[in-house]
């Protein structure tokens, strides 16, 4: 049987890390968190320039990044940030489902309710520096329905590929992880 590779997707604030971390702690999934290891880069290079600005990563620049993070893990794995743009999308289902069962959970927020949950996360503290200023929140934002909405619609469709439209809209979280387990089980 194949592996499982589960990829994470949605916009900002819809939970994509606290419901990765869940299903990693449950089930024991290796974790590729792709913000995480761009945030890691250090400050003067160029890549964590453009990450604080809020834009996205160029795809050319990602590939060998997440290449590397798949060739490290072992079993069912779950990315979470990745693929953000159809190009992305697209390669990772060119490379990888003929080893992977590639399985696409889509977080479904509306934006009212993204701003909403960022601006929490702003409030709380805590916050990530590109979570700091309202102009590069809202440029992220822009980007996921910009460039990431797109990619998301290819996969819908895409062949070898199984996509789970999941409303995670509860407030209550227990709610919203039993809707993603359902969709992944
Ligand atoms: P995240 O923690 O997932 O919100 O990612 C933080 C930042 O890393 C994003 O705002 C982008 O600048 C960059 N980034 C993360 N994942 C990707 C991706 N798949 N493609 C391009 N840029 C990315």
């Amino acid at each position: 049987m194949k592996q499982k590779m589960i990829l994470l997707m949605g916009g900002q604030g819809v939970g994509k890390g606290t419901h990765a971390r869940a299903l990693v702690e449950r089930d024991g999934y290796g974790y590729i968190e792709t913000g995480a290891i761009l945030r890691a880069l250090p400050a003067e290079s160029k890549l964590a320039k453009i990450i604080a600005r809020g834009e996205l990563v160029p795809d050319a620049d990602l590939f060998d990044v997440i290449a590397d993070a798949i060739s490290k893990t072992s079993g069912d794995i779950i990315v979470d940030g990745f693929p953000r743009t159809i190009g992305q999308a697209q390669w990772i289902v060119k490379n990888y489902a003929d080893k992977f069962d590639i399985r696409v959970i889509y977080l479904n927020v509306p934006q009212d309710i993204m701003l909403a949950r960022i601006q929490k996360r702003i409030r709380e503290g805590g916050g990530r520096a590109d979570d700091a200023d309202d102009a590069i929140v809202r440029r992220r934002l822009d980007n996921f329905f910009k460039t990431t909405m797109p990619a998301i619609e290819w996969l819908r469709t895409a062949d070898g590929v199984r996509f789970s439209d999941v409303d995670v809209c509860d407030e209550d979280f227990n709610v919203n992880f039993m809707r993603v387990s359902n969709a992944i089980a």
